[in-house]
């Protein structure tokens, strides 16, 4: 569900509102009844999609979890290579 942002034109308030596509927008004001105008989001979008913009600055728990996932990786590369070798030697005894 998109978020909406209005400014009353006012008293300066703003609002978030969760609104489907299909909602008619607000006008007025629920604190003065003034007019209602429509911000542009994209800035808090951002800030409220999260995940993949915190990836450009990393916090210490998200930095612990990337090494434990490099761990796994090396884990994982040294094993391939030996079950590579056990299936040659495999194949070369049934030759
Ligand atoms: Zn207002």
């Amino acid at each position: 569900m998109p978020i909406y942002e209005y400014k009353c034109t006012k008293c300066n308030k703003q609002f978030e509102v969760n609104q489907k596509m299909a909602d008619p927008l607000l006008t007025e004001c629920r604190v003065c009844g003034g007019k209602l105008k429509k911000l542009i989001t994209s800035s808090s979008f951002v800030l409220k999609g999260g995940g993949w913009y915190v990836t450009d600055y990393p916090s210490a728990d998200r930095k612990k979890a990337m090494d434990k996932k490099k761990e796994k990786k090396a884990e994982g590369k040294d094993e391939t290579p030996t079950k590579k070798d056990a299936a040659k030697k495999e194949a070369v005894k049934k030759e």
